[in-house]
């Protein structure tokens, strides 16, 4: 892979760190303009094709939704003065409310009316996709400085046969082989969770579109869950085509890198995925699967099975900012930012560069020192070390990753290693 095409990690999060700042006030939803507004500012940096999936159709199990667009809402006081305004923050307002004009006590206000106690200054997000219903979310302190009295409420929403959106980008590698990347769409302002993720991985793809590649990427920005549950419903004739896969989601935080493996557990991704934590060093987590988490659930359901993990910094809903207005364009920061392009160009560089030799000299070490390979030094340099590793786990079984984690060299002393051996014969690229 060419690293030379691509900014240095610290350029790449300022970069990042800028889109998400311009995507972040968007209203989005799983459908709607806001989507579609988002798509509009992605397609600056990489060419996206646009699905359209009309409402009422089915993918799986699923039936996509009725459309949701909202112009204002508001909830005026006794006085007749605002108390909460969808105008301050998009998050006062249940995604998927529908349309309400009316008068009501304050104890009816109640029932539709949702904070969060421990936090008192924040306000939390909450949806409703599938069951009709509307509300306000405020914070604790602006509910507790509601006066009695009646109130007035208006959502100037629309729910209606419309469609969801979903926007690809395919960057076309030597190879119909595909890396499948996809992430979530659908949150109004979070930051985290998950402009970040749709900011990392259209700038991600920018830079890939710079490259000469192996694989072919494919870029899926889709509404959770019914996103990919349409995607794939829509592609299952060409799935096979996909090799590796990460969901990509909460790549700003303070927190290290979470790696989530695929449902088969020792796919190539998972793999690369630990080696390439390992190698970097520092605070980081491995995890294995389960169904439950983000939109690998969906490219990880039995009948699908897709080698797709996932790959974040802290993982959604284990973070005090998640699903709340604290989770805003200071929780995030560039140096995370470029901290996680940086990993996930590294994973994908592993995969670009892993592959299978057959040792051709298999019968006792060859002689390196007649090739110019060996320096005589005693006990041996690393890279000596990673040499005899290439030469004996180049058995046909084992891939460079695969000996990279028996031998506990890194990766690219393993790839060092092995083109040298090629280079001088030993080894012969299967
Ligand atoms: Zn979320």
């Amino acid at each position: 892979m060419d690293w030379e095409a691509v900014p240095a990690a610290a350029a790449a999060g300022r970069e990042i760190h800028e889109l998400l700042v311009e995507l972040y006030p968007i209203c989005r939803s799983i459908s709607g303009d806001g989507v579609r507004a988002t798509f509009d500012m992605l397609a600056r940096l990489v060419s996206l094709e646009i699905t359209e999936v009309p409402s009422g159709s089915a993918a799986f199990d699923w039936t996509v939704p009725r459309e949701w667009n909202i112009r204002d809402a508001w909830i005026a006081g006794p006085d007749g003065e605002r108390v909460v305004d969808f105008r301050d923050s998009n998050l006062h307002v249940v995604g998927y409310s529908t349309p309400v004009r009316r008068r009501l006590s304050l104890e009816e206000l109640r029932n539709h009316l949702h904070t969060h106690p421990e936090r008192p200054d924040w306000i939390p997000f909450r949806t409703s996709y599938y069951n009709e219903n509307w509300g306000f979310c405020l914070s604790q302190r602006q509910l507790d400085a509601l006066p009695e009295g009646d109130y007035e409420v208006c959502i100037d929403s629309t729910l209606s046969d419309g469609s969801i959106t979903y926007a690809e980008a395919v960057i076309p590698g030597r190879h119909e082989d595909e890396v499948l990347i996809s992430t979530y769409s659908c949150h109004p302002s979070l930051a985290n969770d998950n402009c970040s993720g749709i900011a990392l991985v259209a700038v991600l793809g920018r830079y890939l579109s710079r490259m000469r590649l192996r694989y072919t990427y494919r870029l899926l920005f889709s509404p959770g869950s019914i996103g990919p549950l349409s995607w794939l419903a829509a592609n299952e004739g060409t799935l096979h085509r996909i090799k590796h896969g990460l969901v990509a989601s909460c790549v700003g935080d303070p927190g290290g890198p979470t790696s989530k493996r695929s449902r088969r557990g020792t796919a190539e991704i998972d793999r690369a995925a630990a080696v390439v934590l390992r190698d970097r060093g520092g605070d980081h987590a491995i995890r294995d699967f389960v169904p439950l988490g983000g939109d690998e659930r969906q490219f990880c359901s039995p009948g699908i099975d897709l080698p797709v993990g996932a790959l974040s910094r802290t993982p959604a809903d284990e973070f005090a900012e998640y699903h709340s207005s604290a989770d805003d364009t200071g929780f995030v920061k560039a140096e995370f930012l470029g901290d996680s392009f940086d990993l996930y160009l590294s994973v994908i560089d592993v995969l670009e560069r892993n592959a299978r030799y057959e040792n051709l000299n298999p019968k006792g070490e060859p002689q390196l020192g007649k090739r110019g390979l060996y320096r005589g030094i005693a006990g041996g340099s690393n890279r000596e070390v990673a040499l005899l590793w290439a030469l004996n786990l180049s058995d046909g079984d084992h891939d460079l990753l695969a000996i990279a984690d028996r031998s506990g060299q890194s990766f690219s002393s393993i790839r060092a290693a092995a083109d040298a051996l090629e280079a001088v014969g030993l080894l012969r690229l299967l």
